[in-house]
């Protein structure tokens, strides 16, 4: 059963083949033989199960929506009424979550079956899924290389076929990024296409929640579910949205590709280059045609991305103060020591250095140095895209600079972590929607191709991941052990 995607598992399901019930348990039993991998941090079996019964009700009576006993697992970043919803921290190691996160309430309106909450980074603050206060998570293709991060449990639990699709969040890269490593199919929207409430904050300019999936098929279903305008959320847009099903199978003829030189440069490992340029032949032979473009302020990204992500986060994470929720440090002598013990006790190193690089970047003085002139990059950023986007209709390139690698290589060179994020983070900083798509293997290891759209251009985007895919079967191949 776990080696079927979403519209296969639907079909069997509504053929009566196997259960909810069955299913859940079969994945259930897999989370549970791979436990080693550490992608969940929380599985919730009883509720699962609960689920997947009323589920096979549903379906007896039909008409059920389509993802009705799929089971599916959340980023532990989504509040989850009832269950601990961590975040990656000590910090909320004890918080139960009194509410649900829209995009959770609407996986459960739409029928499917949550399994648990995924790993991940702390706070989303990483790019190896090494920050988490849970530890790191292995990648099914070799257990001693990194996950990615921040979604790293996400990824890695598809890629081990422990759920057939689940949710991530993409601040600078954490969906693409952790897709690529573990050779899945990542799509970040565009900022304001699905909601943020209830979706625990890191940098509330930047965060975006989205799909991760076997497929761009199986990906569009759950864009479909997830994204809306939502009124607990005033930077969800109220746009219509649009039949993902529906433009999966247009053609590509004529498609206009754009290739920045920034992106396909010297500095780019050629066997990734290599694997980048076949995907992209597979592209004009589908019809597309390909321009190369510039996009000069693409090298500022990163210290842009890192002064305005740690600002933000800085200002987030002073909820976090020992009294309301979370963690509480013990026999606290006063006030100041309560909140500097509370949160010394229960930030790890990553976020702790986030948010002094925030708060100094926020300070009288320093603002216009720091995170003006940052706000200002950033709109140059958007400049080099928009003028992108009036001669082409996708943009491609890499997703990262290298394969996944090993736990523990980078994890102390934070600066060499944040070098990871150069292909993913500018995307973000315009606010677009980009995908990665398994592209091929360099020494056994997936590589990711990342695809830029316009502005709530993500149909689009899922209809060129599927014409690939339709061509390819990257996307289908399993880690070994995992089969
Ligand atoms: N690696 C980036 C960071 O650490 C992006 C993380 C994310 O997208 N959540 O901030």
């Amino acid at each position: 059963m776990h080696t079927k995607t979403i519209t296969e598992l639907a079909k069997s399901l509504r053929a009566k083949e196997f259960s909810s019930v069955e299913l859940t348990h079969a994945y259930l039993d897999r989370i549970k033989q791979y436990s080693e991998l550490n992608s969940f941090i929380t599985v919730t079996e009883e509720q699962a199960l609960t689920a997947a019964n009323a589920a096979d009700k549903a379906l007896s009576l039909g008409n059920a929506p389509l993802l009705t006993g799929i089971p599916i697992a959340q980023k532990d970043i989504f509040c989850t009424y009832g269950v601990k919803t961590s975040c990656g921290s000590k910090m909320l190691d004890n918080f139960i979550a009194p509410y649900n996160a829209t995009v959770v309430e609407k996986f459960n309106q739409a029928g499917a079956v949550m399994l648990g909450k995924l790993n991940m980074d702390e706070f989303a603050m990483g790019s190896s899924n090494e920050t988490s206060f849970y530890g790191a998570v292995q990648n099914p293709w070799d257990i001693n290389t990194v996950a990615g991060g921040s979604s790293g449990g996400s990824a890695a639990a598809v890629a081990a076929r422990l759920a057939v699709a689940v949710t991530g969040t993409d601040t600078g890269g954490s969906i693409r990024q952790p897709a690529a490593l573990c050779g899945i199919t990542g799509l970040k929207p565009t900022y304001g296409r699905v909601s943020r409430y209830g979706m625990i904050a890191y940098a509330s300019s930047l965060d975006q929640g989205g799909p991760m999936a076997r497929n761009a098929e199986d990906a569009a279903l759950l864009l479909q579910a997830m994204a809306g305008f939502d009124p607990k959320d005033s930077t969800s847009v109220d746009a219509p949205v649009p039949d993902y099903q529906e433009s999966l199978t247009n053609s590509l003829a004529g498609l206009k590709i754009g290739l920045p030189k920034q992106f396909f440069s010297a500095d780019l490992n050629p066997e990734i280059a290599k694997t980048l340029q076949a995907a992209i032949a597979e592209y004009q032979r589908l019809g597309a045609e390909v321009k190369e473009i510039s996009m000069p302020m693409l090298e500022y990204a990163i210290p842009a991305y890192y002064v305005i992500a740690s600002a933000e986060c800085s200002a987030n994470l002073s909820r976090y103060d020992g009294v309301r929720f979370g963690y509480r440090c013990d026999n606290p002598q006063d006030l100041t020591d309560l909140y500097t013990r509370s949160r010394g006790e229960a930030f790890g190193a990553e976020v702790k250095r986030r948010i002094l690089m925030g708060t100094y970047a926020l300070s009288a003085g320093y603002y216009d140095a720091y995170y003006l002139k940052a706000q200002k990059v950033r709109k140059l950023i958007s400049d080099d895209f928009k003028r992108a986007f009036s001669e082409v209709d996708v943009i491609m390139g890499p997703v990262s600079p290298s394969t996944a690698f090993g736990i523990g290589e980078k994890i102390a060179d934070p600066i060499e972590m944040y070098l990871a994020d150069i292909y993913t983070i500018a995307i973000n900083l315009a606010g677009l929607p980009a995908l990665s798509i398994p592209a091929g293997f360099v020494n056994a290891m997936p590589v990711g191709l990342q695809i830029i759209g316009n502005y709530f251009d993500e149909a689009r985007l899922l209809n060129v991941a599927h014409q690939y895919q339709q061509e390819t079967d990257w996307h289908k191949q399993t880690p070994k052990g995992f089969e």
